[in-house]
């Protein structure tokens, strides 16, 4: 097959195509649709599901398969409400919150500019002089809940705003279980919940999301080596995952920005449609949360060094990511739409496809099999191909409509190869294997059809957007 042209060398996507390609090919949805729904929050369809899962077992296999310093945990969602106390949220993890009392709606003080007004023609709040902006004052975001059965008795609890907290009360049990010594880390995937005061941005920022979170604890004199190994490793996570690196860069905290406690962050930052946004924030945290949980809980939360005879409590390195917001750049970054060039008869010549450029590892589908017609057995052998490959990856069996129309479908959720089973399969047990960003047609015999899907899915990948 020949070469392909692009519709356009600059970035085609915009956020607006890609929540309809996320409703229209079932990957993300509104939540609670058929009430109207429910502001800022999202259901993740079949290919959402599959897409996020990959982005969250990538991050696994990054944090327990490819070293052996970290180990896994899930905490509880609830916490004991002094947690929260400890941590510093319960008194300070605020925004600031400003009120129109002419529109009557509410916004982030600091989100001003960039955000839009209650009434015309004011674009931003605070723009006219009908708009009347009452004075910030401080909106704490977790939201409150009760435990027990009687609201005016039982006790004030949270549901957890990030996971962090849950490594940092478990530090004993792990150090206990797990035989490890600092420097160590512990790993978390896990929901949080914040009562954002303007969610947006689709899966950008809700108030129910996914977060991936690790505490790497290291003797103090050892952090900043630390810190600056984790901003190497997390930039390459998203870099060997197939994110362009000219849409990724690291940002460090001003002074001014830096939590009190922390001498230094960084935060990866994605060029998103909406501008360079935070992906994921790498955190130098001292000992403050080791400290405060010690002092708060009366237990001693350090660890004693049996050679050196010393005792210390460890100084912490946090990356911590967002999976919803990784899944989004992923998708943004995938996005393309191309003219297929070629001389007429070449598969789809003169029109313009929709493909999502994923990496294969991420992709919700590895493989779909079709039988080129529906009938002359071809099904038959098809489906007996799909069931051997669905064994080692996930694949998909399609016969429904024709071929071109089933390879635009499996283009546009980003499923890197196809299968097509045709008359000759039926005659010499070969089928046509089509790559999703060459389009390129190889003819394969079914018996070595695993070996290379599996080949293909263990090499390096590199987007076709970065040629351009
Ligand atoms: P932001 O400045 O965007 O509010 P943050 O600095 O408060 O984020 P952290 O507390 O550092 O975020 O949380 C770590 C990661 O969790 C973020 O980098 C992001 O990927 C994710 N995250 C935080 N809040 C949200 C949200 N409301 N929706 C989706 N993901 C979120």
């Amino acid at each position: 097959m020949g070469a392909i042209e692009d519709s356009s060398a600059a970035d085609v996507v915009t956020m607006d195509k890609i929540v309809a390609l996320c409703k229209r090919r079932g990957f993300i949805f509104p939540s609670s649709e058929i009430y109207g729904g429910v502001g800022s929050t999202y259901d993740f369809g079949h290919y959402g599901v599959l897409l996020k899962g990959n982005v969250k077992s990538e991050w696994w296999r990054a944090m327990l398969q490819e070293r052996d310093d970290i180990v896994a945990l899930d905490s509880a969602i609830l916490q004991h409400p002094r947690v929260w106390e400890a941590s510093g949220h319960l008194a300070g993890f605020t925004d600031p919150l400003v009120d129109c009392k002419t529109c009557g709606q509410r916004f982030r003080a600091d989100h001003l500019a960039d955000l839009p007004c209650g009434r015309k023609p004011s674009k931003h709040p605070g723009e006219t002089d009908e708009c009347d902006l009452t004075g910030a004052r401080d909106f704490n975001l977790m939201f409150e809940t009760t435990i027990g059965p009687v609201k005016e008795s039982g006790a004030t609890a949270y549901l957890r705003p990030e996971t962090a907290q849950g490594i940092f009360i478990n530090f004993k049990n792990v150090l206990q279980f797990s035989r490890k010594k600092p420097p160590f880390g512990i790993a978390q995937i896990g929901k949080s919940f914040r009562n954002e005061i303007t969610p947006g941005n689709f899966i950008f920022r809700t108030r129910e999301f996914e977060q991936m979170e690790m505490e790497f604890f290291v003797p103090p004199n050892e952090s900043q080596k630390w810190f600056e190994h984790w901003l190497t490793e997390r930039m390459l996570w998203y870099t060997e995952l197939g994110l362009r690196s000219d849409h990724l860069r690291l940002r460090a905290h001003d002074r001014d920005e830096l939590s009190h406690y922390s001498s230094g962050t960084s935060d990866v930052e994605y060029l998103f449609p909406i501008g360079w946004s935070e992906l994921e924030g790498i955190a130098n945290r001292g000992d403050f949360d080791l400290t405060q949980h010690a002092q708060f809980s009366g237990e001693k939360l350090e660890y004693f060094d049996p050679q050196t005879k010393e005792r210390y409590v460890p100084h912490v390195i946090e990356p911590a990511a967002g999976a919803d917001r990784a899944t989004l750049a992923f998708l943004v970054d995938a996005y393309d739409e191309e003219v297929v060039q070629g001389e007429d008869g070449r598969e789809g010549a003169g029109e313009t496809r929709t493909v999502l450029r994923l990496h294969p590892r991420l992709a919700p589908v590895k493989v779909a099999v079709l039988p080129l017609v529906k009938k002359d057995g071809q099904p038959e052998l098809a489906h007996k191909v799909y069931e051997d490959l669905r064994a080692r990856m996930q694949a998909e069996y399609d016969e429904g409509g024709s071929i071109g129309k089933r390879y635009r479908r499996q283009d546009e959720i980003g499923t890197p190869w196809g299968v097509t089973v045709d008359h000759q399969s039926l005659d010499d047990g070969t089928v046509t294997l089509r790559d999703r960003d060459s389009l390129a047609q190889d003819r394969i015999a079914i018996d070595d059809l695993e070996a290379e899907l599996q080949r293909r899915l263990a090499a390096p990948w590199q987007t076709p957007k970065l040629k351009r």
